[in-house]
């Protein structure tokens, strides 16, 4: 199927050839004919599948209508409002926004917290029918009278799990009070929660449930890959990786602000360039940071889950989990930043042993046994003092135990033996996910409710990362007891 066959208007037919895209993403084919003729979508989605064009071109094309080159404030009403939970995916919608509307006289702009608000208040003032914001600094408009949204005729809440996660559902009501009854709604969300059904429920008329097959939960395109090795020494393996040029530009991910920063400087003094987004750091210099990133200036960013949301930088070849998340969904999230439309991608991460029942949880869902691949030198138990001379982090120096997260336990002392006592395992095959999984998963299927379970969060795994009992060998800690 072409997108000349969705219906689209011309205008946007050449907008998004000029983007490259040869024909629309399965959420795209199934999306856009529904919301051109003015259907309520709730739609089963992440980030990577194509969503943004999924709501934004039909948007537009709904809009197209109202499209006036008229300089006069009073013909560019608000029309339509998209929501979504942090600035740098708000910055990315808009980007999306702009690129899809290039033929399209429709004014669009993007409203975020964290910076002067007087630039956003002067450009409302001209006239704007396509408001992209994060609900905190929209409900700070609406207190200060510099924007109106009677006249919003769509509502697009995106990626409403990570609004809930972040306890934005209150603002949410707040806005949806503001709008008209009379109005297309859409809603996208990774997983289906009580309260996200419930809150879909209070803002969707007869929505339309679309959800993308559950297989491309997880790119097939990307390959993952665990390198096991104790906390202590974690920083000095990353800085290994990247001097043997595992890849040309990393995404790193770490656990805590705290951390983000640390290793960002540890990398600096090895000689890497690098830069840290996370969420104490000003819009400014978050934005500068990514462009620079984009712009392959810096070879390495570290960040955080939060600052990290909705970054999409183009043919990233690797991303780095530093520490696995709690939430398994956040591996998904963070890795979905690579492998991107059909490209190849290399997830890698290091897990020390306390943080195994997270491996797990994160291999339950995604239904892949994940490689395990020892480097030399860097084992899981491995000690700071047993790296070559050059590796050692300086004594008195940032390093060893203490760049350890909060909320992560002291390894068992008991892991503390040499990594040279014991060769490195060979890799284990990976478990390339069929269309039916060990378990019975059907992958080729839609993901279904019951399927989800776990999806929100009710994961039944060990959130305080046990550390392991005393008389576990490492083989059996590496998931090597017998089980392929
Ligand atoms: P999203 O899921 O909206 O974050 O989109 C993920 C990436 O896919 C973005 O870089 C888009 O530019 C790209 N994309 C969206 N639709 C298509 C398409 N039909 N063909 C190729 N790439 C696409």
């Amino acid at each position: 199927m072409s997108f000349a066959e969705l219906g689209l208007i011309p205008e946007l037919l050449r907008a998004v050839e000029e983007a490259g895209y040869t024909e629309p993403t399965p959420i795209q084919r199934q999306a856009i004919p529904v919301v051109l003729a003015g259907g309520d979508v709730m739609g089963g989605a992440q980030t990577g599948t194509g969503k943004t064009a999924s709501f934004t071109l039909p948007l537009l094309h709904r809009l197209s209508r109202h499209a006036s080159t008229s300089t006069s404030p009073a013909r560019h009403p608000v029309r339509a409002l998209i929501l979504t939970p942090t600035r740098e995916l708000a910055m990315q919608v808009f980007e999306s926004v702009r690129t899809y509307s290039k033929y399209v006289p429709l004014r669009s702009t993007c409203i975020y917290g964290g910076v002067d608000m007087r630039a956003q208040v002067a450009e409302m003032r001209t006239g704007i029918e396509i408001v992209v914001a994060t609900p905190g600094r929209l409900l700070d408009h609406v207190e200060q009278r510099t924007i109106q949204l009677g006249q919003v005729e769509f509502l697009v809440l995106d990626e409403a799990d990570r609004m809930l996660d972040m306890g934005f559902i209150p603002d949410i009501r707040r806005i949806i009070g503001l709008l008209p009854q009379q109005r297309q709604s859409l809603l996208f969300s990774a997983t289906f929660s009580e309260e996200i059904k419930k809150l879909a429920d209070s803002m969707l008329r007869e929505p339309q449930l679309i959800e993308v097959a559950r297989r491309n939960m997880v790119s097939e395109t990307i390959s993952h890959i665990v390198h096991p090795v104790a906390t202590s020494v974690k920083r000095e393996l990353l800085a290994k990786l990247l001097n043997d040029g595992t890849a040309d530009q990393m995404l790193v991910f770490v656990s805590t602000k705290f951390g983000c920063s640390r290793l960002a400087r540890h990398l600096e003094k090895e000689g890497i360039s690098v830069d840290a987004i996370h969420g104490d750091k000003g819009q400014q210099q978050r934005t500068e940071a990514l462009e620079k990133f984009k712009a392959g200036e810096t070879r390495v960013l570290v960040a955080t889950d939060v600052a990290a949301r909705g970054l999409d930088v183009d043919d990233l070849p690797c991303v780095v989990n530093f520490e696995l998340p709690p939430n398994p969904e956040d591996y998904i999230h963070r890795i979905g930043r690579t492998g991107r439309a059909g490209k190849s991608g290399r997830a890698i991460s290091l897990v020390a042993p306390e943080e195994s029942g997270r491996l797990s949880a994160i291999e339950r869902m995604i239904k892949i046994k994940v490689i395990q691949e020892l480097v030399p030198g860097f084992g899981p138990d491995t000690r700071p003092e047993e790296l070559p001379r050059s590796r050692r982090p300086r004594a008195g120096a940032e390093g060893g135990s203490s760049e350890r997260s909060a909320g992560e336990r002291h390894p068992d002392r008991s892991s503390e033996r040499s990594a040279t006592e014991r060769p490195p395992r060979p890799p284990r095959a990976r478990h390339t996910p069929g269309t039916v999984a060990p378990d019975g998963f059907d992958f080729s299927r839609p993901y279904a409710e019951s399927s989800t379970e776990g999806e929100s969060g009710a994961t039944p795994i060990d959130p305080a990362m046990s550390p392991p009992a005393k008389s576990r060998s490492v083989a059996f800690l590496l998931g090597g007891s017998g089980k392929q």
